[in-house]
């Protein structure tokens, strides 16, 4: 894509925007080192191609609402509280299992 070659970059504003998410949501997500940013003075700004592989992840794993965390087994309500998936089943894996606690697989898998 010869118009990508200069880097391009988004704020937090526009990125939430493109993801259709909160913007205190992706600022949480770029503290977390969920979403690669660089900072300028106070806030962040995003790369273009970054915002736009999160996008195309975010759409490929988009998880049912009431469904167990492969992880820890906690049902959850909210399709929000998912953050990826186990590398061997699929199966969905919260938050806390995905980010705190670094998981990729399931607790299935792992035996
Ligand atoms: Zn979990
Ligand atoms: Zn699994």
């Amino acid at each position: 894509m010869k118009f990508l070659k200069k880097k391009t970059y988004m704020s937090v504003g526009e990125v939430a925007d493109f993801l259709g998410l909160d913007p205190a949501l992706v600022s949480r997500m770029i503290e977390n080192g969920e979403l690669v940013a660089e900072k300028v003075g106070t806030g962040y700004k995003v790369e273009q191609s970054v915002g736009e592989a999160y996008k195309t992840f975010a759409e490929k794993s988009s998880f049912e609402a009431n469904s167990d965390c492969g992880g820890c087994g906690w049902r959850y309500s909210s399709k929000e509280s998912f953050r990826g998936r186990c590398t061997k089943c699929g199966a969905p894996l919260c938050f806390d299992c995905w980010i705190r606690l670094g998981k990729r697989i399931c607790s299935d898998c792992e035996k």
